[in-house]
């Protein structure tokens, strides 16, 4: 449960004619100038829909890439405008996040209206989480909300350094995110299968073994697996290998084997000699990769065992691409897996950017239980870390 207050604690009464600060994930994609993907907006219009129907003057503020000082190509304009088609309540746009033109628009602000400040991290401030930066922030409302969950796990000025000044509360999607989330690891419906990919044993190595001790079944695959199959005395030729890493990944089983928890791996392995899509691939045996040949993708009898245990589950968490996706001939695994999930009746939850971007490249989001908009936030949520977005937020 979020042991935070949350919006919904907020009534018509503390809100109408309140200025209220929303943080807000709309670091959104372009392709040729255009936003090729608006969910990060949608996904924001419950808070902003909920603040504007009780009579809160919303003042939104968000990143938009890694801007060094003011980059025009980086202004939130397009993002304003898209946003404006999609509410039904007035949309304004300042092209600062603070000073007094910004303080003077806030000012003239009508209930139910919203004002989308400029990219926050034009100022170095905002990462750098500067008190005096957050302070002018806060100092442009009465109340913060934060419903950016892809960032609450940085504490810079707008996610977490304003919550020091003004009271904070978090926003559905937040809330949203959390609840899903943290049912998954404290209250699942079992059996609880954990399906961990992606490149490297040193970025997941912590959210294995945080998992091994609530999950049923754990599925390790794509360029971690390697490391792991290399600890057991396999062969794996070119592939992804972490050597570094080697001794606790033989610590991560032998403590699987004490908990009798299930650990499942690949046992057959897409290869090719170059990491590229046209290279031409054999399927081999995971632990008897060719010199000179890296695994690039899970092969159909680890398709088949993968699909088998998805199938027995009552809750799975996706993490990380069983493959290299992004070449069109190694992405086969990757989307059967997400084809079964889609399928299945358990309760599916996805934290990572690469299998949530995977899933709407097979066009199956709608199917899933829950899918995160934070990667790096889900993975230290589920790492048990405290996310200082959310430890700054008033408590329950
Ligand atoms: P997520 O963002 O879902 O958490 P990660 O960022 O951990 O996932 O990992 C995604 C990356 O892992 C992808 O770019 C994918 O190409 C890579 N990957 C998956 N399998 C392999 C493999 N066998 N060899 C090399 N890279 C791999
Ligand atoms: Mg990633």
């Amino acid at each position: 449960m979020l042991k935070k207050q949350s919006v919904t604690d907020l009534v018509r009464a503390d809100l109408e004619g309140k200025r209220v600060f929303v943080r807000v994930d709309f670091n959104v994609p372009f392709e040729n100038g255009q936003i090729s993907d608006d969910s990060r907006i949608s996904e924001a219009l419950p808070t902003i829909n909920y603040l504007c129907e009780n009579g809160a003057k919303v003042i939104l503020a968000s990143h938009l890439g890694r801007p060094k000082g003011i980059d025009d190509s980086l202004r939130l304009t397009p993002v304003a405008k898209r946003l404006a088609e999609l509410v039904q309540f007035p949309v304004q746009k300042a092209d600062e996040c603070v000073g007094s033109a910004v303080e003077s628009q806030v000012s003239g602000l009508a209930s139910g209206s919203i004002l989308l400040l400029e990219n926050v991290r034009f100022h170095k401030e905002e990462e750098a989480n500067d008190p005096a930066f957050a302070k002018q922030l806060a100092s442009l409302a009465d109340l913060f909300v934060l419903d950016a969950f892809g960032t609450a796990h940085r504490a810079h000025a707008s996610t977490a350094g304003i919550a020091h000044y003004i009271p904070a509360y978090a926003g559905l999607l937040v809330k949203k995110e959390i609840e899903f989330l943290d049912n998954a690891i404290s209250n699942p419906k079992r059996p609880f299968v954990a399906i961990i990919g992606g490149s490297k044993v040193s970025s997941k190595i912590d959210v294995l073994r945080k998992l091994l001790s609530v999950v049923d079944t754990l599925i390790i695959g794509g360029g971690m697996t390697f490391t792991f199959v290399k600890a057991q005395g396999g062969k794996i030729g070119n592939s992804l290998c972490e050597d570094s890493k080697i001794g606790e990944a033989l610590q991560f089983l032998e403590d699987a084997k004490k908990l009798s928890k299930k650990v499942i791996f690949p046992t057959d392995e897409v290869i090719t000699q170059d990491f590229s899509n046209e290279s031409p691939s054999q399927i081999v045996n995971v632990h008897n990769i060719p010199d000179g040949w890296g695994g690039m993708d899970i092969g159909p009898d680890s398709i088949e065992l993968f699909n088998d245990v998805i199938n027995g589950a009552g809750t799975v968490l996706w993490n990380g691409p069983v493959g290299v996706f992004e070449m069109d001939n190694f992405s086969k695994g990757t989307f059967a897996i997400a084809k079964t999930l889609a399928n299945s009746s358990a309760i599916t939850i996805v934290g990572g950017g690469d299998s949530a971007s995977a899933i709407r490249k097979a066009n199956l989001s709608e199917h899933f239980s829950h899918i995160s908009t934070g990667g790096g936030a889900s993975l230290e949520f589920l790492e048990g870390k405290e996310l200082p977005g959310i430890q700054a937020l008033k408590d329950k």
